[in-house]
């Protein structure tokens, strides 16, 4: 498992409606600081399963690091799902949950931009937390486009009708009922948006949602590097049951003696310290630190959480899959270490942000 993950209490359940509940955190005073976080972060939580000893499931921070004192998530009932039922049904204030330390990529850098919020259903969790952070410390406006079932099933309603009504020159939510409109489709998501194109776009939901409302984008030609998404889904790996993978692959050589040409040399600054290694040329970066016991954050292994995001900063790389970053942040030199594979003999590598 890896070393990121702690046992923290839940300090309180909210009922938010039918069919979603915001766990609310307490976090020990010895673990405030990794469990600071960023807007749009998630937290991910381990799951007990009979069958499998657990499941690992990602939940979005709705809170606001700039204005909420605790930590909290909100899970909705997914039809037929098994942990997010679970959670919702069993779940009560004072039961210790192992989580792993707050991660992820979406989410504005800086809160003094105009907005466009899209979220589906439960992907309003991360844009709650955008929002709240922009209004309370930030300069920027926000638009929220908010589709749901119905009105009954819309998680924060009565927040961000508040939050509407005292910041009314900054906040503006458009609902989407599909019992009134239908479900959402490119087309009439592109009408509504229009005016809004030039703002920076984040979009949160589950797949369905991300796709149409990607197709409005690109329909509204919104540049790609203005269209950021979080999309909603289980992760197929377990970050808490996982074995590191095994050891025979990658290999603590000395740079002299491994096989030039096999492998590349690989430099690779984490948590403050440089190490080195063989990095051989068809094993994945993450795997290369792992195997040598270097603690490399990391959450779904599959290019889609973006948690194991780092910079080349020399040599040349390829990505096997690439389902996080965007044309900018690949121009910037970020890669995923989960999918990053050496084409040069001597790369330098760097997670520190
Ligand atoms: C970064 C991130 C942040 C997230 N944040 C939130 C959040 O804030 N709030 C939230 O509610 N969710 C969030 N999610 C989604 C969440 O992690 C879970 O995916 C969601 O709760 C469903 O999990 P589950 O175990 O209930 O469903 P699962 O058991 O994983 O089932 C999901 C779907 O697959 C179907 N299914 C399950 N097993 C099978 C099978 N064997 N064959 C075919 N179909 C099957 C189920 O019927 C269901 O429709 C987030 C996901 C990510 C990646």
């Amino acid at each position: 498992m890896t070393a990121r993950a702690h046992t923290i209490k839940i300090a309180e359940v909210v009922r938010e409606t039918a069919d979603a509940r915001t766990l609310v955190f307490d976090i020990p005073d010895d673990l405030t600081a990794r469990f600071s976080y960023r807007p749009g972060q998630f937290l991910t939580l381990r799951v007990p399963s009979e069958r499998t000893g657990s499941v690992a499931r990602c939940y979005s921070l709705c809170s606001s690091p700039h204005c909420d004192d605790r930590l909290a998530v909100t899970v909705k009932r997914t039809a037929g799902g098994y942990a997010s039922n679970l959670l919702c049904d069993i779940t009560i204030a004072g039961d210790p949950v192992t989580v792993l330390e707050p991660l992820g990529t979406f989410g504005p850098r800086g809160l003094d931009g105009d907005l466009l919020l899209a979220a589906g259903g439960s992907g309003i969790t991360p844009i709650m937390s955008i929002i709240k952070s922009v209004l309370v410390v930030g300069r920027g406006s926000v638009v929220l486009l908010y589709a749901n079932r119905d009105r009954r099933s819309v998680i924060f309603g009565r927040e961000l009708a508040e939050l509407e009504r005292r910041h009314p020159k900054r906040l503006r939510v458009l609902h989407w009922w599909e019992s009134d409109r239908g479900l959402p489709t490119s087309r009439r998501v592109a009408e509504a948006l229009r005016r809004h194109r030039k703002r920076e776009w984040y979009i949160c939901g589950p797949l369905g949602f991300t796709t149409v409302l990607r197709s409005a984008a690109a329909s509204l030609r919104v540049p790609t590097h203005q269209i950021h998404l979080e999309e909603f889904r289980s992760l197929a790996s377990n970050p808490f049951e996982e074995p590191t993978p095994p050891r025979e692959s990658a290999t603590r050589a000395p740079l002299t003696t491994a096989a030039p040409g096999r492998s590349a040399a690989l430099e690779v600054d984490i948590d403050g310290r440089t190490h080195h290694f063989r990095w051989p040329r068809t094993e994945r970066l993450l795997d290369v630190l792992l195997n040598n016991g270097i603690n490399a954050p990391y959450v779904c292994r599959e290019s889609a959480c973006g948690t194991c995001v780092c910079a080349v900063k020399r040599g040349r790389t390829r990505m096997v899959r690439n389902e996080a970053l965007i044309d900018a942040e690949l121009e910037q030199g970020l890669t995923l270490a989960c999918q990053t594979l050496p084409e040069s003999d001597d790369v330098r590598i760097t997670f520190e942000q």
